[in-house]
């Protein structure tokens, strides 16, 4: 079976990615590629500054830039990656759900709205069926799924691996690669010999998107979790791979022992795009890692990696790391978009 996608802001940081995983997927198959006026038209080897490890892939290199526009998108395309800057999806993604699209976006409009599923597939595959709500209430025949910030998507699978402890509050401070800012997000000058230590947005969106992943979904409603979470977020000179330090107050006061056989045990999903463990923990023979350069490209990026557990006086802390452009941005979406095919959404 073969599932034709398109993706929206192909040109970019996330949308290279999307390019990246996709050659050679079992299922999905590109058939349209699309960027701003300025790259429309032109072939994709020319509109996009590539920086993947790997050559373009032969079948895309020459495939011409398409209009984000649904009237210039083929109707023939099954499901829709979208990386566009926020602001564009904003306008741009309900223009293609009113035409019947299913799109799986990156984007971080809507994502907390209460009829739209943010999803991780390992983590809350159950709120795909928002979908049912939102197209009850905005009349729309395709769908719009979400999946969360990549700082949010590095941390929440360990949260939720220790949810059955208790989880009462967790504070976090991330150490955020360069490529989450996208090409033009920040310059060299802003950040070389340097660390920044405030990213506009994204620490409401760790503390609102993480709760709202660990919640209840009862078939109408999705309630928050409850957990108190505090952000500090940081920019620093790394290219690829966030790196968080994460406090987590659990009312059971697991040993870190028992939270490191939590994390190792939590359990994946059989998708094409799933790493088989998702939850990687280095023990305390190791406590210098995750580190950015060794450990984001853990299973084709995929992978989260921990460590440093241990337990302090009220709680436990301990580090976390995962590819922001992989497993935190286009990873995540396709593992959506390979989840709502298996679930019969497409
Ligand atoms: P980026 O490198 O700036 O790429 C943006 C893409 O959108 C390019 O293809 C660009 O095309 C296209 N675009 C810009 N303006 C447009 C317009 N008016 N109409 C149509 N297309 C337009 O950004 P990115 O880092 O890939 O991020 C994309 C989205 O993913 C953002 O919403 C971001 O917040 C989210 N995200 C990023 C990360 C990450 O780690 N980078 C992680 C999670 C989520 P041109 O090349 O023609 O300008």
């Amino acid at each position: 079976m073969t599932v034709q996608v398109g993706i929206l802001g192909a040109t970019g940081a996330v949308g290279q990615r999307f390019i990246q995983l996709l050659d050679g997927h079992p299922t999905f198959e590109i058939a349209a590629l699309t960027a701003s006026e300025s790259s429309a038209g032109h072939p994709y080897r020319e509109a996009a500054k590539w920086r993947a490890d790997s050559p373009i892939p032969d079948a895309i290199a020459g495939m011409e830039v398409g209009k984000t526009d649904p009237d210039h998108v083929s109707d023939d395309i099954d499901l829709l990656f979208s990386s566009l800057p926020s602001g564009v999806a904003s306008e741009v993604e309900p223009a293609f759900l009113d035409a019947g699209y299913v799109v799986s976006s990156n984007s971080s409009n809507d994502r907390m709205a209460d009829d739209v599923p943010l999803t991780i597939p390992e983590i809350n595959p159950g709120h795909l069926d928002l979908i049912e709500v939102q197209r009850d209430n905005r009349g729309w025949d395709g769908a719009l799924i979400k999946n969360p910030n990549c700082s949010t998507i590095t941390m929440v699978p360990t949260l939720a691996a220790l949810d059955e402890f208790g989880l009462e509050r967790t504070d976090v401070t991330t150490l955020q690669a360069v490529s989450g800012a996208g090409y033009s997000g920040v310059t060299s000058m802003e950040i070389i010999d340097n660390a920044i230590p405030h990213i506009g947005g994204e620490e409401a969106k760790m503390e609102t998107e993480s709760r709202k992943l660990l919640g209840e979904f009862d078939g109408a409603e999705l309630s928050l979790h409850d957990a108190e979470v505090n952000a500090s977020c940081n920019r620093i000179p790394t290219v690829d791979g966030h790196l968080e330090s994460v406090f987590a107050d659990l009312a059971d006061d697991p040993s870190p022992a028992e939270a490191r056989q939590a994390m190792e045990s939590f359990p994946g999903v059989d998708l094409p795009s799933a790493p088989e463990q998702l939850i990687h923990v280095f023990g305390d023979d190791q406590p210098d890692r995750p580190q950015p350069r060794l450990d984001r490209n853990r299973d084709d990026g995929m992978a989260i990696s921990a460590g440093g557990v241990q337990a302090t006086e009220s709680g436990l802390k301990y580090n976390c790391l995962a590819h922001n452009t992989l497993r935190g941005a286009a990873g995540a979406s396709i593992l959506n978009g390979e989840l709502l095919l298996e679930e019969g959404w497409l």
